[in-house]
């Protein structure tokens, strides 16, 4: 189950301009990468309005019969009970809405702090009183949630998956897919091309879509995974740079090695290549 996996359940991300806090509504604050919450046996819990208090409330989206609001203020909250954790608890908390509420209300939270001032004249920008949009009262300029496509890239050869770990990360033992943002005037399959080129130094073919995933954690990420496979030699070039480490691993192996590890589409690719299903869609 992917993160935003949550049916039955649904969020609605409509932009509500009508919508007022109420006081058993969801109340979200971050500060930086932490988040106000509570967290009891895996369970995460956020303040309500009325724990949390009064102030300046943004209406961000529903899951089903719960609202979730911002505070969007720059300073340190406090709720009795709650505490600042860090998000990356969204990858394991539970009920899973609650952990893609949070990721979500991140991502929206990243924009509205980025969004603050226009970039074309630099006045301070209001909320657009129909959309999800900040408004330049000045210029008229308008800034929309910014998302940011990246692809995540299983490239298979027979029976065996190219893993990369990444070096400077603190979980070292993270396999990962080759996984690049694209760039402008670049087509996603040419993102895969090249990212599989730099990362690698390997050509790929027959690039063929598998799902999407929102990856509000990292800047606003939209991750399209894609199944490729080598062209030519398999043979690895390290961009040493970026990984410390780069292998082709068996579908045995893998059986082997990998654990599920829950909510990212990197997982769920490595576990269906594991599963045999990459073939079934060629
Ligand atoms: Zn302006």
């Amino acid at each position: 189950m992917m993160i935003q996996d949550i049916a039955p359940k649904h969020l609605d991300n409509h932009y509500d301009p009508a919508a007022r806090p109420a006081s058993g509504d969801a109340a979200l604050h971050f500060l930086g990468k932490q988040l106000l919450c509570r967290t009891e046996n895996g369970v995460l819990r956020f303040p309500t309005v009325a724990e949390l208090g009064e102030g300046d409330y943004t209406y961000l989206f529903r899951i089903d019969g719960t609202a979730f609001f911002l505070r969007r203020d720059a300073s340190e909250l406090t709720a009795p009970g709650y505490a600042y954790q860090s998000i990356m608890l969204f990858r394991t908390a539970r009920p899973q809405e609650n952990a893609f509420a949070a990721v979500t209300a991140f991502h929206l939270a990243s924009w509205y702090a980025e969004a603050r001032f226009c970039g074309k004249c630099g006045a301070e920008t209001v909320h657009d009183t129909a959309e999800r949009m900040m408004k330049c009262p000045k210029c008229g300029h308008m800034i929309f949630p910014k998302i940011m496509p990246s692809v995540i890239v299983a490239v298979t050869e027979g029976d065996k998956l190219l893993l990369t770990k990444y070096a400077n990360r603190p979980d070292t033992n993270r396999f990962a897919l080759v996984a690049g943002f694209t760039e402008i005037g670049e087509t996603a399959e040419e993102t895969v091309a090249r990212e599989v080129m730099e990362e690698v130094g390997l050509r790929v073919k027959n690039i063929r879509y598998y799902k999407s995933q929102p990856w509000g954690i990292s800047a606003g990420g939209l991750l399209l995974g894609y199944w490729c496979e080598v062209d030519g030699t398999d043979e690895i070039h390290l961009d040493r740079m970026e990984l410390a480490e780069g292998a082709w691993v068996s579908r045995d192996e893998l059986r082997r090695v990998y654990e599920d590890r829950g909510v990212s589409l990197t997982n769920e690719m490595v576990m269906e290549f594991i599963r045999g299903n990459n073939e079934a869609d060629c």
